[in-house]
């Protein structure tokens, strides 16, 4: 508790009401839906700065007749390729051990899912979960078991480390400190979601999930309801940020259930993030808690709220694909 009290004094928050009141953020403050705003599909939206090149990406492919679900996969592939984006696919953190793992999830706007989790040698997560999603009658498939199903689909065996990678892996062993940091300078997981011109909702979510992790550690981008969640009928919710949090509160289901309750997008997100905090700010390690949330609706309602200020995402509308700020929890 001490130290989460000395935090909130930092941030001017510690008054003594706050402390002690645990309904504080209880959801009668807010009037359901009255924020709302209808967006004409379609609509793009997606996590951090580098989701300007994948929503760029995934406009290209509705635009040339692509569905949703396409636009989701090769949105997201642009990030997974980059070598310089040290949080998804090749060139992402390796974990403690040095080995490069990934986690990533598909949905549909039928309610069909796929994932793979704790999957090595593969660039393309992404399209391995889809896989999982279209040839096979599971949801989830994980390390060797998912390499092997993806190397009998045809993917190639690739080593993700890249010597950069590799080179700040060894320095970093000389101390092996394991902090719980997410880290904003590389710009986390990618989670991107899609309303194209039929109204059909899809979502992906991929990540290499956090740096110097344990080995065998497995994060919320390819959980089901935690990092990604749609309901073609209600809307989507992608995750960034401290995976165990979104994983103890299944985030990204508790979003589209709001929504579904008549919340919008913008107060399902922030509703969601709250009860993190409500739920978890006495834990010690509560002030390097970050987790951001984007929501979009089945009727183009979007929104993004994270803990912590840092939260970008970017968002494809009206023919613009801008980067904005997400509004924030804690407020200094
Ligand atoms: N959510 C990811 C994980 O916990 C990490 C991130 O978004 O940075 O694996």
């Amino acid at each position: 508790m001490a130290t989460r009290r000395n935090f909130l004094h930092k941030l001017g928050l510690a008054s003594a009401a706050l402390l002690s009141t645990p309904n504080l953020f209880a959801n009668k403050a807010i009037q359901k839906g009255k924020n709302k705003i209808n967006h004409s599909p379609p609509i793009v939206i997606s996590t951090w700065s580098h989701g300007i090149e994948a929503n760029a990406e995934a406009v290209r492919v509705l635009n040339t007749g692509g569905s949703a679900l396409g636009a989701v996969e090769s949105g997201v592939r642009v990030v997974e390729a980059d070598e310089n984006n040290h949080s998804v696919g090749i060139g992402g953190y390796p974990d403690a051990s040095g080995r490069v793992s990934l986690d990533a999830s598909i949905m549909d706007h039928q309610g069909n899912a796929g994932a793979v989790c704790y999957l090595e040698d593969i660039i393309h997560p992404i399209s391995v979960a889809r896989k999982v999603m279209e040839e096979t009658p599971h949801v989830m498939l994980a390390g060797n078991g998912a390499l092997d199903f993806a190397l009998q689909q045809g993917f190639n065996r690739q080593n993700l480390l890249t010597p950069k990678m590799e080179k700040e892996w060894k320095k970093w062993t000389e101390t092996s400190e394991y902090k719980p940091v997410v880290n904003f300078e590389n710009h986390d997981t990618i989670g991107l979601l899609v309303l194209d011109n039929e109204n059909r909702l899809a979502g992906a979510c991929t990540t290499s999930g956090m740096m110097y992790k344990l080995p065998g550690r497995v994060g919320d981008s390819p959980i089901i309801g935690a990092g990604l969640f749609v309901d073609g009928e209600v809307g989507a919710a992608t995750a960034t940020g401290m995976g165990e949090l979104m994983m103890k509160t299944l985030g990204s289901f508790l979003i589209v259930e709001l929504m579904r309750n008549g919340h919008s997008a913008q107060e399902s997100c922030e509703i969601a993030i709250k009860r993190i905090w409500n739920r978890y700010s006495d834990d010690q390690n509560s002030k390097f808690f970050q987790v951001g949330y984007l929501a979009l609706s089945k009727d183009g309602d979007i929104g993004a709220y994270s803990i912590l200020p840092g939260f970008q995402y970017a968002l494809a509308v009206n023919g613009e694909n801008k980067l904005f700020d997400a509004d924030f929890f804690i407020k200094g």
